[in-house]
């Protein structure tokens, strides 16, 4: 169990919901960067129902926006100097509950209505997907998430993106998937679906865990089925980056040029050892391999050993920027900046990566949707305050956010600014690492 995890079970029992509920979220916080690796301190909240208010809860308003949205400078100053169908999200989950014919597996914690703490965290996520039967034209929650991201990207102008994330089952050390240890199961196949039924909305990225005894074979698959990346989650998958299984699974990586995908940082883990795969150190050996790798969250939360200075503990953030300022990796290393703005990070590295300009051709814009829909997540009037965003642009942001989560993180990160450092427009011009144009 993590801390945040104790805490929650702690605040929980405590009789005083005043100031415990903001720590319970953002100790949530952490949990909810994965499907797969939710908090349990949601689950204690939701179940004690008094501390559920409208502004905990996305109110998931119908679209379109408003007009007087529309007319918001926040929201017409995102398109300035930027080509739409250059941006594609890079960093979007696909999620749901299995009860259409996409294939998704939730494991048993999650699948179970008898089980009200996991089942609860399951409803909150679904909230911010606006994916319930009563939010949705369908009974099916998977084919409301669906549609909901349809709609929220069909506001957008003509040729922005998401690139939607399967997600592999953890596997054990032995190689055999372990469905009840992960999570959730999103099959390849459905996200490939259902790019290619909506390509003017969805880009694909393929999970394949390395230790499959066909896992070359199935990222050829994947690459020839249009995937344009692959998403891991070390220690929610339990796959060492660093470790020989996954050399001829990195060979193929380089051979076809699709870019890895990795979380790096924090992470909600099975075990002791899994939690180490966050360390983006482990990389290392991808890279060596020639793979073009790109680390989730720009590794923005927790700590990790540094195994260049006798394994100390280091921001794993810090271990981050020193894998962007190794000149032999320029090329094929990239951060992705979702997720960044939560409340669980630290102002100073948003502030670190508006001043590092020099990096700025090799971020990439991604949402982690959909965490932006959680509202106590990200709270824009905290960053205001920090001095990242003009106070002028939280009213419009907060109520954008109830009516489409996506558009307001690309607003949100687009309003970002630090000492006059905003991220440039190719930030979010994402498409072309992926075309490997
Ligand atoms: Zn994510």
């Amino acid at each position: 169990m993590k801390n945040s995890d104790q805490t929650a079970t702690a605040a929980a029992t405590s009789s005083s919901p005043a100031r415990p509920l903001r720590r319970r979220f953002l100790g949530l916080a952490g949990g909810l960067l994965a499907v797969a690796g939710m908090s349990a301190s949601l689950a204690n909240v939701l179940a004690g129902q008094r501390l559920v208010k409208p502004r905990l809860l996305n109110p998931c308003h119908p679209g379109p926006l408003p007009e007087s949205l529309r007319a918001s400078p926040w929201l017409t100053g995102i398109w300035q100097g930027l080509d739409p169908a250059q941006v594609w999200d890079c960093h979007a989950h696909l999620a749901g509950t299995g009860d259409s014919d996409s294939g998704i597996v939730l494991g048993a914690q999650f699948a179970a209505p008898t089980n009200p703490a996991f089942y609860a965290r399951r409803l909150f996520y679904m909230n911010a997907a606006c994916a319930a039967p009563r939010h949705g034209k369908s009974a099916s929650v998977d084919e409301n998430f669906v549609q909901h991201l349809l709609d929220l990207v069909g506001e957008m102008p003509a040729g922005v993106k998401l690139m939607l994330f399967a997600f592999d089952y953890f596997h054990d050390d032995a190689g055999q998937p372990q469905p009840d240890a992960g999570g959730i199961h999103v099959p390849n196949d459905y996200a490939r679906r259902l790019a290619a039924a909506h390509p003017q909305a969805f880009e694909w990225v393929a999970s394949i865990h390395p230790r499959r005894a066909n896992a070359v074979d199935l990222l050829q698959e994947a690459a020839t089925h249009g995937a344009k990346a692959v998403k891991w989650l070390p220690a929610a998958q339990n796959i060492d980056p660093a470790a020989p299984y996954c050399d001829a699974f990195f060979a193929a990586l380089a051979r076809l040029r699709l870019p890895l995908i990795s979380h790096c940082g924090e992470e909600k883990a099975v075990s002791a050892d899994a939690v180490r795969y966050g360390n983006p150190l482990r990389l290392r050996r991808a890279l060596d391999a020639g793979v073009r790798v790109v680390i989730a969250h720009c590794a923005t939360k927790g700590d990790d050993e540094d195994f260049d200075n006798q394994g100390r503990a280091r921001s794993s953030f810090e271990l981050f920027a020193r894998l962007m300022d190794t000149p032999q990796w320029r090329d094929n290393l990239r951060g992705d900046i979702s997720a960044i703005t939560l409340r669980n990070r630290k102002p100073q590295v948003i502030k670190t990566l508006l001043e590092r300009k020099d990096w700025h051709g090799r971020l990439l814009n991604g949402s982690d949707y959909p965490l932006p829909g959680i509202l106590p997540l990200i709270s824009p009037a905290a960053l205001a305050r920090s001095g990242l965003l003009p106070k002028e642009a939280v009213a419009d942001l907060e109520l954008l956010r109830e009516y489409n989560a996506l558009y307001f993180d690309l607003a949100l990160k687009r309003a970002l600014n630090w000492r006059g450092n905003r991220f440039s427009a190719q930030v979010f011009a994402t498409r072309a690492f992926f075309e490997n144009t």
